[in-house]
């Protein structure tokens, strides 16, 4: 498959470029990669290196993306492709978010019309999700697919980190139906330190979806001792109740061990105790890898 202009970028002296699609603005020179690895300087010219490359592709119950207020019961068409605009230490995918083009084993090669095709042979299906690693870093195909899930009157899911500029993510929400966005902790700090970027924009998103009024869930991995403080997780409660309404879907995960991380898994005591917390401000509040308790 040829190689595909990027959008969001701009030239910049000595045939560098800046890209502008998340708030990172990645300065990258000829034949570099910025943050994400997959958004690539060929000759002064921004490239996706992974349009029409999927990892994987699967139909899955709507309520593992997780939505569990829309459509329950459903099944969608989940894609997913390579590379990450963050760093969790905790990321419970990292052998997809931290690889690239070159270095994934194999990428299956599908065209948007692929994807409408294979999402339109299981009735009970309603759409497609870009989900798996972050799609923002892949967006350029995302939303051509995105474009013709909606002429064939589908459903369009972005599960997402919401960090994101805002033009771009103004685009998304014209053919976006429904968003699940990771609220991965509620201080500058955390993200700093344990994502390799900032809270503000993914605020900044959540808000801008929430006025588009496209549905909208919340997601919160629960990592012990570094985003499970009953006060800060207040504060972000707060915010949800009061930015984005009392009756936006909570759902409160529970971290394991994984990628740089060796730490225990959350205390199931810590999950149970956030999520009686959260319910004093929300109506629908779900505690998530823990299948033996909603
Ligand atoms: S999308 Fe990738 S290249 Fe662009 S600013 Fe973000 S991390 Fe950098």
């Amino acid at each position: 498959m040829m190689n595909y202009v990027a959008k969001y970028w701009n030239s910049i002296s000595n045939k560098h470029t800046e890209c502008v699609l998340c708030p990172h603005h990645c300065i990258i020179a000829p034949g570099k990669s910025g943050k994400c690895r997959v958004r690539k300087n060929l000759d002064g010219r921004l490239i996706s290196t992974v349009y029409g490359k999927l990892c994987s592709y699967a139909f899955d119950p709507i309520e593992k993306k997780p939505l569990y207020h829309y459509f329950p019961g459903k099944e969608i068409l989940s894609l997913g492709s390579v590379g990450c605009n963050l760093r969790c230490a905790f990321c419970q995918n990292d052998t997809i978010s931290q690889a690239s083009a070159e270095t994934f084993p194999r990428l299956y090669e599908v065209s948007p019309n692929d994807i409408v095709a294979l999402a339109l042979t299981r009735s009970n299906n309603i759409g497609v999700a870009y989900t798996y690693n972050e799609p923002v870093v892949w967006y350029e195909f995302m939303m051509d697919c995105a474009r013709e899930v909606q002429k064939a009157g589908m459903k369009n899911v972005v599960v997402t980190n919401g960090y994101i500029a805002e033009a771009p993510l103004s685009e998304l929400i014209q053919v976006a139906d429904a968003f699940s966005v990771d609220l991965k902790g509620f201080s500058e700090e955390f993200y700093a330190e344990m994502t390799g970027s900032s809270l503000a924009p993914v605020l900044n998103s959540l808000l801008q979806i929430k006025a588009s009024g496209k549905h909208l869930e919340v997601v919160n991995l629960v990592v012990p001792g570094k985003n499970d403080d009953p006060e800060v997780f207040s504060e972000m409660v707060k915010f949800i109740h009061d930015e984005l309404g009392r009756e936006t879907v909570l759902h409160i995960n529970r971290y394991h061990p994984h990628f740089q991380m060796t730490d225990p898994a959350t205390p199931v005591k810590t999950m149970i105790a956030l999520q009686e917390l959260a319910k004093k401000h929300l109506s629908n509040v779900y505690l998530g890898n823990m299948p033996w308790r909603k």
